[in-house]
């Protein structure tokens, strides 16, 4: 049988680690498959995602910067994709190209089964308003989070994710000097800033004399894997959960919709941690 083919669209990309993680995952189902990065400036992105119909490829992963944009260039957008406005992922159902959302449910699949929370009825503080607190902010009101306040240091794009979400479940959105209160009325604090971010690891989303054994506080980023805003939750006696599974969650989700089958994950996640720690 002829290699079904697979890749990533993003620039840059050549840190990447999808490819590493789904030709694990293709190997470890002894599937013959083959996935590739593609370096893909704004400007070719139109080309792109019209190879994807002419060489046949069966599936694409889209990343920064052009998780918006790609959506012009599709047949269909999931439901989900469409009230995040963004997507990550397509589907080349025989030249029908189909863009999905994997990031908010690969996010909240992660934090479910590493810290076993239940979000149902739940009240959340969700810091920033960027395209990765919009598709995390729809997945935790699809599985029930009760009240989610979103916090941004731009109070205008908190305001208008929250009105987005409002048609799922209760949205406040509110500055990030406004961030006092609700720190005290919620259990899980989410970050999904930059700040934190390599090479900005010093930076801080919100003041952390706020957190306390109360919460459980979760950070999006993975690099570096455990944030100076965990370490500074973890001493205060919160606990804490690293944004690493939301990346191998995300791909698996991906996997699942291109194959049909179940994603190896501990081999995905093995091979993930094996090339972070290179
Ligand atoms: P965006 O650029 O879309 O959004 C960035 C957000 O961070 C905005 O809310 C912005 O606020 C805020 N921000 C940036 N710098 C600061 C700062 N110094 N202080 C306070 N707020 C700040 O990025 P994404 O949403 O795509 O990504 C956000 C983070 O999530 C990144 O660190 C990324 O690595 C991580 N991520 C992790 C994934 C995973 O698989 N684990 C997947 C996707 C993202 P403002 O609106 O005011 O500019």
């Amino acid at each position: 049988s002829h290699t079904i083919l697979y890749g990533v669209f993003g620039d840059p990309i050549r840190h990447s680690r999808s490819p590493i993680m789904l030709n694990r995952a293709f190997r470890e189902a002894g599937m013959n498959a083959a996935y590739a990065a593609f370096h893909v400036s704004p400007q070719a992105l139109g080309d792109a995602v019209r190879g994807i119909r002419a060489l046949g490829y069966r599936g694409i992963n889209v990343t920064i910067p052009h998780k918006v944009e790609v959506m012009q260039y599709l047949d269909e957008i999931d439901e989900g994709a469409q009230v995040i406005g963004a997507v990550n992922t397509i589907v080349n159902e025989n030249g029908r190209l189909i863009g999905y959302n994997t990031d908010g449910i690969g996010y909240v699949r992660s934090l479910k089964e590493e810290t076993g929370i239940e979000l149902q009825g739940k009240a959340v503080l969700l810091l920033g308003a960027g395209g990765a607190a919009r598709g995390v902010a729809y997945a935790l009101a699809k599985e029930g989070a009760a009240c989610i306040y979103i916090a941004n240091r731009t109070k205008e794009r908190a305001v208008e994710l929250a009105q987005t979400i409002q048609a799922y479940t209760q949205a406040v959105g509110l500055g990030l000097d406004e961030v006092e209160q609700a720190a005290g009325a919620v259990s899980l604090i989410v970050n999904t800033t930059s700040a934190g971010m390599h090479p900005h690891v010093d930076e801080l989303p919100m003041p952390v004399d706020l957190l306390s054994d109360k919460h459980l506080v979760s950070d999006l980023i993975y690099n570096p894997r455990i944030t100076r805003f965990l370490r500074e939750a973890e001493a205060r006696g919160a606990r804490i959960h690293g944004g690493l599974g939301m990346f191998i969650y995300q791909g698996a989700y991906a996997f699942e919709y291109w194959t049909g089958t179940p994603a190896p994950v501990a081999a995905m996640r093995q091979v993930v941690e094996q090339s972070l720690a290179e």
